[in-house]
């Protein structure tokens, strides 16, 4: 699974500054959900030489009260997560009484973290630390997390040691397919699983290492092996009040990360919601191949039907290639067809095209929608080819890459799809310019 690493510190010492640094984007994923106050950002962390989940634990505030009490909760929550704490400090504010209550509760963790004196762009890195010894947490580390000054350093230095993570990529090639099912809590993840389960051959279940607490379960349907990841504990529940009590974005994003497909599931019954679309968002981020199961449809009137799917495509627009299937968990109704799509999510983003037909396609699709003019001069694509697996890439040879219109990117993107019937995976669209 991916290493975690959580940022803590007082309000304002820069802990969203330096979340979106790491995270190289402004729109983090945002909780929103019974239980979890809104504040709090989860990402993938870009800088540094291995890939990880961020968490932006919000501000670890002294003397919480009402709903801030909450909030520290969860930010402790987050920090007993993680596998790497980074504890901001402003350099130019020096210590606070905050600072101390907030080193003291982090001693108690037996967690590793860093100590970083922030904002110290242009101050020597001696002085900008010196202050904080005293937290009792060794050196501070002068940043400036506005800047980027020593960040990378710092990334490489806090995962020293830390075993790479066997992502999906690395079980790219293997036989079984690796399925997260996401998704808010009740909504249906837990039946979803037990179905597939309960009706599948559980492979080696009763061997070694194979106990009813496994992360990884391995299964077989039609002939094919799956192995589910259950990071969420799903099946281990008992009860569906736990559902909130265990639902961790944290491991939703651990599962993301190590699985070939990821069915996200929604409630029929309930409206998309923002951190539904963000949360899937992240999936196609991340490259990976997705289905969106709209589970409990059973329950949903054949006349409110199309309304439901109407303001599906209306709230997830981005996902243009992620097919959606109208499931009922409980009952088995289209269980069947959403294992077929996994399946063939999973063959598409491991699709090998070669360069004379993806050029080919190239040429038709420039046929039917030239390429606009800039400055007088038509952009000219040349040829392409593939650049990667997993998800697909497909890099596109040519003149005044530059100015290709997002629109026509889009367009290029879907028509590849359509062409390798690449439905289920995210396809990346990259231009190199041949000069
Ligand atoms: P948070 O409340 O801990 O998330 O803090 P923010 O990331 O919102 O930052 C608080 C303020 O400090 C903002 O005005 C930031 O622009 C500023 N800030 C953050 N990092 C740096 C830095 O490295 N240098 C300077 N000079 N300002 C910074
Ligand atoms: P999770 O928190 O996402 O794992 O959700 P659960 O699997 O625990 O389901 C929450 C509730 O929804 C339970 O009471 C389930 O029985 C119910 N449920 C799950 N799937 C379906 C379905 O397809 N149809 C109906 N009517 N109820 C369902």
């Amino acid at each position: 699974m991916l290493p975690v690493v959580a940022l803590v510190g007082r309000p304002n010492v820069g802990k969203s500054t330096l979340f979106n640094f790491l995270t190289r984007t402004r729109d983090a994923l945002v909780a929103d959900m019974p239980g979890l106050t809104r504040d709090r950002n989860y990402g993938y962390g870009k800088v540094g030489s291995i890939p990880y989940v961020v968490v932006d634990t919000g501000g670890l505030v002294v003397d919480a009260r009402g709903v801030e009490q909450q909030m520290v909760k969860q930010a402790l929550r987050a920090v007993e997560e993680a596998d790497r704490v980074l504890f901001l400090v402003d350099s130019r504010a020096g210590v606070t009484p905050d600072d101390h209550y907030i080193a003291q509760t982090l001693r108690k963790l037996n967690k590793k973290v860093f100590l970083l004196a922030n904002k110290a762009e242009g101050v020597d890195s001696a002085t900008a630390g010196a202050d904080f010894y005293g937290l009792g947490l060794g050196e501070p580390q002068a940043i400036s997390a506005q800047h980027g000054d020593g960040v990378r350093s710092l990334m490489d230095e806090v995962f020293e040691g830390i075993e790479l993570p066997e992502g999906a990529a690395a079980a790219g090639g293997q036989d079984d397919i690796r399925v997260a099912v996401i998704g808010r809590p009740n909504v249906g993840k837990s039946t979803l699983i037990n179905r597939l389960l309960g009706e599948e051959r559980l492979i080696s279940f009763d061997q070694p290492g194979t106990t009813r607490d496994a992360v990884f379960v391995p299964f077989e349907r039609d002939g094919q092996t799956y192995t589910l990841i259950d990071t969420a504990g799903v099946r281990r529940r008992a009860r569906v009040e736990e559902a909130i009590e265990k639902f961790s974005v944290i491991k939703a994003l651990q599962a993301v990360d190590s699985a070939n497909v990821v069915i996200g599931v929604i409630d029929a019954h309930d409206a998309v919601t923002e951190q539904d679309a963000s949360l899937f968002g992240m999936v196609a981020e991340r490259g990976r191949a997705l289905l969106i199961a709209v589970n409990k449809w059973d329950g949903i009137p054949s006349d409110k039907r199309d309304e439901i799917r109407a303001g599906l495509d209306l709230r997830l627009p981005f996902l243009d290639f992620a097919p959606v299937h109208f499931i009922s968990a409980l009952h088995g109704t289209g269980v069947g067809e959403l294992m077929r799509a996994v399946k063939h999510a999973y063959d598409a983003s491991m699709r090998e095209m070669a360069t004379p037909e993806l050029t080919r396609v190239l040429e038709t699709a420039m046929v039917q929608h030239q390429p606009p003019l800039v400055r007088g001069r038509r952009i000219k694509l040349r040829y392409a080819h593939q650049g990667g697996r997993n998800p697909p890439i497909i890099v596109v040879h040519g003149n005044q890459i530059q100015h290709v219109p997002d629109a026509y990117k889009r367009y290029l993107a879907n028509v590849f799809r359509k062409n390798f019937r690449l439905e289920g995976t995210p396809v990346r669209v990259q231009f190199r310019a041949d000069d």
